[in-house]
């Protein structure tokens, strides 16, 4: 913790921060009793006007830190139309969306316009809320200069700004962004900024548009938490070897898991492995950045309300996400970025309780696991020996993915169900929440081969084959895998060759 927060800090209770009536209320109703202490640390500073540079993670209660103060300021004066009085930028639309909640939750004694401006739902109702006049404006870059250059936006009545994540944005290629938001909004505002690590980027930017900002800052970005048991485990370099690692884990862990985050580092594997697992009957769900917003947040709220067991997400998704009490997470992919190994296990082990990560390693990861070990400052023990342990044979021979019969896992499917069984498994099958745009990206993956007359793009019509592959039933991991040309046979080679 810095200096500035040390005597902010010591204010242990929500009364002495100065904040308005009204917001103690709506916090003493959430039960909260103390602040934590980026709360204690940016409070009194945001009360009075002070830009804060906040370098605090997600679930240390930053995000009460900023609402808080705001909700107090923005008694006084009233929105006009088109001109939101404060704007949230946050890189995700979760994040966004669960901002909006936090206004809600604390503002309840308030009344206030809130919009949200994210992609994947509609402008119109947006713009409505902009029309209407907002007090809030909680926002992701892109829709937020969207609606900004159709001229439905003016950003010169900001009185506060707040950037969150900044360095997610990074991250994201959000930066031109932001910088661009930040030279259409007064230089008289007052802005919040935070992030969770200061890369040179990040450094930058607050030196551009901070104004001899507060610096609190509450933990190391690059500390793990003690209350959380981590493993290595090693696999072959395959995806199909990894999958199996994975279920052999998921298998071990079955006494412990009450629900866990499974990392991926590409969205193309967040879908493979979700529909892997589904096949294999776990209750599983994913989460990645193309999904539509309705879908995310149904996913999202499943996860949470403890209808699906297992998540599998990409860091963009899962970034920032409150999701309280995750018993384990699983590293499928290791991050190729350190920092987010830090923010990946930051999802278990919150608030005291005992976290599982768990990181699946293959020969080639050897570089981005150094990074890992060097920034946590410590050697994460490995399950079952390390990597010269490693059979060479794994799984040379293919892909051994298929679900099997008589699994005794924590599984939905009854024991016993088998392959064969899956089209009874009733149960099982509903239990599974399949996301919208699985159905819609195959839809979109044939409608770009196939014109609607059934001719093919290049102009070639499909084989026989391709006929009586697309009607195979259930045909476990192998469905997804191109067979020769698959359906990209070129025409020449369909061509009759006269003998
Ligand atoms: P955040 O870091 O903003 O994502 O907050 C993490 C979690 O801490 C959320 O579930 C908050 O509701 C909760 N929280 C925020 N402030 C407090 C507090 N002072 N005491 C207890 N829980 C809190």
């Amino acid at each position: 913790m810095s200096s500035d927060d040390q005597t902010a800090s010591q204010v242990s209770t929500f009364a002495g921060l100065g904040l308005s009536a009204k917001v103690l209320s709506a916090v003493e109703d959430m039960g909260y009793v103390t602040p934590t202490p980026i709360q204690a640390g940016a409070i009194p500073h945001a009360l009075v006007g002070k830009d804060v540079l906040g370098i605090a993670q997600t679930g240390t209660g930053k995000t009460a830190s900023f609402v808080l103060p705001m909700l107090t300021r923005l008694e006084k004066g009233r929105a006009r139309a088109r001109m939101p009085r404060t704007l949230i930028v946050e890189p995700t639309r979760e994040l966004a969306a669960q901002v909006e909640e936090n206004f809600v939750k604390y503002g309840k004694n308030h009344r206030l316009n809130i919009a949200l401006l994210i992609g994947g739902v509609s402008f119109d109702d947006q713009d409505r809320k902009l029309e209407r006049g907002a007090d809030v404006l909680i926002a992701t870059p892109g829709r937020l200069l969207d609606h900004f250059e159709r001229g439905r936006l003016l950003l010169t009545g900001v009185e506060i700004l707040v950037i969150d994540e900044a360095d997610r944005m990074l991250d994201m290629g959000f930066i031109p962004d932001i910088e661009r938001i930040c030279k259409l909004i007064p230089f008289t505002r007052q802005t919040l900024f935070f992030s969770a690590t200061m890369p040179p980027e990040i450094t930058k930017l607050t030196e551009q548009f901070l104004h001899a900002p507060v610096r609190v800052e509450v933990t190391k970005a690059a500390t793990t938490a003690e209350n959380i048991t981590q493993r290595l485990v090693k696999s072959g370099q395959k995806s199909w070897d990894k999958r199996e690692t994975l279920r052999k884990l998921i298998q071990q862990e079955e006494n412990d898991l009450k629900n866990a985050i499974i990392f991926c580092n590409r969205k193309v594997e967040v879908s493979e492995l979700f529909r892997s697992l589904t096949r294999h009957e776990f209750n599983a769900g994913a989460l990645h950045g193309d999904m539509d917003q309705r879908a995310r947040m149904t996913m999202l709220s499943n996860f949470r309300d403890g209808k699906l067991k297992l998540l599998v997400a990409s860091d963009v998704a899962a970034r920032g996400l409150d999701i309280p009490d995750v018993s384990h997470i699983f590293n499928f992919d290791i991050p190729t970025h350190a920092e987010d190994y830090v923010h990946r296990i930051g999802r278990t082990g919150r608030a005291g309780r005992a976290g599982k990560a768990f990181t699946i390693v293959t020969r080639s990861d050897g570089k981005y696991l150094d990074a890992i070990e060097k920034l946590i400052g410590q050697d994460i023990e490995w399950q079952d020996g390390d990597l010269s342990t490693l059979e060479e044979h794994a799984n040379e021979d293919g892909p051994h993915d298929r679900p099997r019969r008589g699994h005794k896992d924590g599984r939905t499917g009854k024991p016993g169900a088998g392959r064969g069984a899956r089209r009874d498994s009733g149960a099982a099958e509903k239990s599974v929440v399949v996301p919208a745009e699985h159905v819609e990206e195959r839809r979109a993956r044939k409608a770009a081969i196939r014109n609607d007359n059934g001719q093919r793009r290049d102009g070639s019509y499909p084989a026989e084959s391709d006929k009586s592959r697309h009607g195979r039933r259930d045909p476990g991991d192998t469905a997804d895998r191109t067979i020769g040309f698959g359906d990209d046979v070129p025409a020449f080679m369909k061509v009759a060759v006269k003998l």
